[in-house]
């Protein structure tokens, strides 16, 4: 695609590892681009969840294009085999990788955009629509105009709700102020919410899991911290993963940990939850799924994430009724299909909308389904930004090298939450499982092979894959 505005810079929305490996692969191509981050610095959402350890090593965690740019100048690759934190990732990696010079001058700060749309013509108009450029408007009104929009804003500002029926649980919204979002800083920042106090997590995914086992730290170092655990399956077994068959050890090890202190009473398992109602009680507030009721002071809603398709309300989008992804994508990253390492490699041709120069990448471009890999957004960041230089034969050329470890399962356990996913709860199990497509590789090259793990215990062959 070339553009018709070629004095316009690409925008880049938000200034993550995917947005963030955008600018890189525009500078190496040199377009225009601006990118526009709404935090005071690179990585906002990353450095939210600092304190998490990745499960996929530094390897796997690093874009191609902003490595060639950092080494340049001088900056030397972490151990590829370790696994950083996210405050490593981004103070590693991600925030001098903001300011090299081929990046810094375009990124701004503090710019939170709030809508998209086409300059002069809404989602109606059709005359001259592709020869208009888009108009970006940020939060403080101001408007700036842009050849192609590459929308990598992820999904961490918009958590799902509570409710098991994807609406706020009766009472939910007058009692936010009990409740928090997923991975807080239990052992640091957030301590004195925690502390002495009796905490309900809700999910049965990993970020359930790491908050679990940080309260349970808590508890034993500050008296009077007690631990619920909520999830609607019938069993735990899908959270606690492969344990010491994991063919990753620090995540085997992450669920028996939990197992242990489920077993010893430090962390109470409901099973069965589906959470319908919140009543503030007093101090505490009083949690009912089906004929189960709890009173906590704290509830941790460890629920996953959806897409903010808001923004971009006056686009055509042509927006997958499930999982709110592209269409073409959807089918290939299907969480009652694939794991993380299932899915195969895409790049422009599955993330096209009929609104030409518009493309969401990175965490946002799964829209709910939970499996999205860094290694799979910096495939999509080189593809886009190809053919938004008219390199179609790049742009086509999609390949993934994924860790030969898997650590996501696509084999469900048991009912309920059997397609949790890697950061937190899929979609309701009440949607339609399955769209009856093959898995497989297509119209690219996976190279890895994979060796699995399956959450029931058992060990199997499965795709490879690194999640949260
Ligand atoms: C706890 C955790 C652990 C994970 N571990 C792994 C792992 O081990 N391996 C792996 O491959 N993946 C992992 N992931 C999944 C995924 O790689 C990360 O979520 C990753 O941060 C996604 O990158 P992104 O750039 O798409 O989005 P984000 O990192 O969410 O970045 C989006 C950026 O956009 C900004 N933004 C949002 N809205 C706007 C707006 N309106 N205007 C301007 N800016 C905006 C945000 O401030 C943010 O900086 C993990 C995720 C989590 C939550």
């Amino acid at each position: 695609m070339t553009s018709t505005f070629p004095d316009l810079p690409v925008v880049v929305i938000g200034a993550g590892p995917v947005g963030l490996a955008a600018a890189a692969q525009l500078a190496e191509r040199h377009l225009p681009f601006l990118v526009l981050e709404a935090g005071d610095g690179p990585a906002a959402a990353v450095r939210d969840w600092g304190h998490v350890r990745l499960f996929s090593p530094w390897r796997y965690d690093i874009d191609p294009a902003a490595a060639r740019l950092l080494e340049q100048a001088g900056w030397i690759r972490p151990d590829d085999a370790a696994l950083p934190t996210g405050a490593q990732l981004a103070a590693d990696y991600l925030q001098p990788l903001a300011d090299l010079p081929d990046l810094k001058p375009h990124l701004r700060y503090a710019a939170k955009v709030a809508a998209v749309t086409r300059l002069g013509l809404d989602r109606v108009r059709s005359l001259g629509r592709e020869n208009t450029p888009f108009l970006v408007r940020l939060a403080d009104g101001e408007d700036i105009l842009a050849r192609a929009v590459i929308d990598a804003s992820g999904t961490w500002s918009t958590p799902n709700v509570l409710g098991a029926a994807g609406i706020p649980a009766h009472g939910e919204t007058a009692a936010t102020a009990f409740v928090e979002s997923a991975l807080p800083d239990v052992l640091g920042r957030d301590r004195d919410r925690f502390a002495g106090r009796h905490t309900l997590v809700v999910g049965a995914g990993h970020s359930a899991a790491n908050t679990l086992l940080a309260l349970a730290d808590l508890a034993e170092q500050a008296p009077g911290t007690t631990v619920t655990w909520a999830i609607r399956a019938g069993s735990p077994a899908r959270t606690y993963g492969g344990e010491s068959a994991d063919a990753l050890p620090a995540r085997g090890a992450l669920g028996s940990r939990l197992r242990d202190h489920v077993g010893n009473a430090t962390v109470t398992l409901l099973t069965g939850f589906s959470v319908d109602s919140l009543t503030a009680d007093g101090d505490q507030v009083r949690v009912s799924g089906g004929e189960q009721t709890v009173s906590v002071d704290r509830i941790v809603a460890a629920t996953g994430f959806r897409p903010d398709h808001t923004i971009t309300g006056e686009l055509r989008l042509d927006l997958d009724p499930i999982l709110g992804s592209t269409r073409a994508l959807a089918p290939l990253i299907d969480p009652n299909e694939h794991s993380c390492g299932t899915v195969p490699p895409h790049g422009v041709d599955e993330l096209t909308h009929p609104e030409p120069g518009y493309y969401a990448i990175g965490v946002k471009s799964y829209g709910r389904a939970p499996t999205f890999l860094l290694a799979t957004g910096y495939e999509q960041a080189r593809s886009v930004v190809a053919a938004l230089a008219g390199d179609w034969d790049a742009a086509r050329d999609v390949q993934l090298d994924l860790p030969e470890t898997g650590v996501c399962n696509s084999n469900p356990v048991d009912g309920a939450d059997s397609i949790d996913g890697c950061c937190g709860a899929a979609p309701s199990a009440t949607e339609p499982a399955g769209r009856g497509l093959a898995t497989g590789v297509a119209g690219g090259l996976l190279t890895a092979p994979l060796t699995l793990v399956t959450l029931g215990g058992e060990p199997a062959r499965e795709q490879p894959g690194t999640c949260c």
